[in-house]
């Protein structure tokens, strides 16, 4: 097996009071291979963003594992985790949060350095930090200059020269296009494309739509209520998607050539996501589907594949499961 990052039945729940638990995280399972861009798609609050925090150690896991090369994250010593974070580094998604504002841009992209001992040598570090000003498309008259002094897609230039700055292997985006005006969203994901070229970087691409990381990612998960609902390569998931929340979300995106007449049927939820603290029986995503039927809310769907590399979480694919589908009023 070359996966890199093996997430396996991961589970992270918070205890909140009065004996509340809220399932962020409800059994979710991938890989993702050396040199490849894996992507989390889902609306905000499915947990995509824990799920991230938490392979990165940041939380600890309720139940499952994540193995990175070949080691249990949650089970390292101090001195592996400090190896590991050098490894495995993270962009936000609002990066002036992640920036400290009173810090110039050398100071931001140095600090990484100076915990982790690299480029001991105050002069070596400079130069470092100016070839990786230069990586993310800026240049060194940036380094004395303050985050407030720079636009939303230059901050997060900056934020990912500072992820870099430790050489890592491993980058997990969360929303790292979603703050910025469309025009510059290409711009940061060709960016990071041409990083992963250059460093051979593995990423995993965290998004709340459908529309941007199809460009970047090899292969996509996508993420309902703290579970995994769809998963294949980013090709056959917007050529052939079979979950009923995969083909909504893609029935949202606009196509892109506005002579082109858009003849698809637009495919609305139905409802509010549901809360996480007290999530529907069986199906988690039954309140809001059309194709609900009665097996739907006593039995939870199987991740299964389907097909080839294909694996969907549905009772409409499962033969042992028959029931009333009211599917026909659906245009799929
Ligand atoms: Fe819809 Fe049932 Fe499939 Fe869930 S299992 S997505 S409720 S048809
Ligand atoms: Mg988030």
């Amino acid at each position: 097996n070359e996966a890199l990052l093996e997430v396996k039945h991961l589970k992270k729940h918070f205890t909140l009071g009065k004996g509340q638990i809220l399932k962020a995280v409800d059994d979710v399972s991938f890989y993702i291979k050396k040199g490849e861009t894996f992507g989390i798609v889902g609306e905000s609050g499915c947990g995509k963003s824990t799920a991230g925090r938490t392979i990165i150690g940041l939380y600890d896991r309720t139940e499952g594992e994540v193995i990175y090369d070949g080691k249990n994250v949650h089970e390292m010593t101090e001195k592996e985790k400090f190896g590991f974070h050098r490894k495995m580094q993270m962009i936000f998604q609002d990066p002036y949060a992640s920036l400290n504002p009173r810090s110039t841009v050398r100071e931001i992209i140095s600090e990484p350095m100076e915990v982790h001992g690299l480029y001991p040598n105050k002069k070596e570090r400079m130069e470092k930090v100016y070839q990786l000003l230069e990586d993310v498309g800026l240049n060194r008259d940036h380094a004395n200059r303050y985050p407030h002094e720079f636009s939303g897609g230059q901050r997060q230039r900056i934020g990912i020269a500072r992820a870099l700055s430790l050489d890592p292997d491993f980058i997990i985006a969360d929303e790292p296009i979603s703050a910025l005006d469309v025009s510059v969203q290409a711009q940061v994901v060709n960016l990071l494309k041409g990083l992963q070229k250059k460093n051979g970087l593995t990423y995993l691409f965290i998004a709340h739509d459908l529309s941007m990381v199809k460009h970047i990612s090899d292969r996509i998960g996508v993420m309902y209520l703290g579970n995994l609902v769809e998963l294949t390569a980013s090709s056959n998931l917007y050529s052939n998607p079979l979950h009923p929340y995969t083909q909504a979300l893609l029935s949202a995106i606009p196509i892109p050539d506005p002579d082109v007449e858009d003849k698809r049927e637009r495919i609305i939820l139905q409802g509010e996501l549901p809360s996480p603290i007290n999530p529907p029986s069986g199906c988690v995503f039954r309140t809001r589907c059309s194709y609900a039927m009665d097996a739907c809310s006593t039995l939870k769907p199987s991740f299964q594949e389907i097909e080839e590399n294909h694996f969907v979480a549905c009772h409409l694919y499962n033969k042992n499961v028959t029931g009333d589908s009211n599917r026909s009023q659906v245009a799929v």
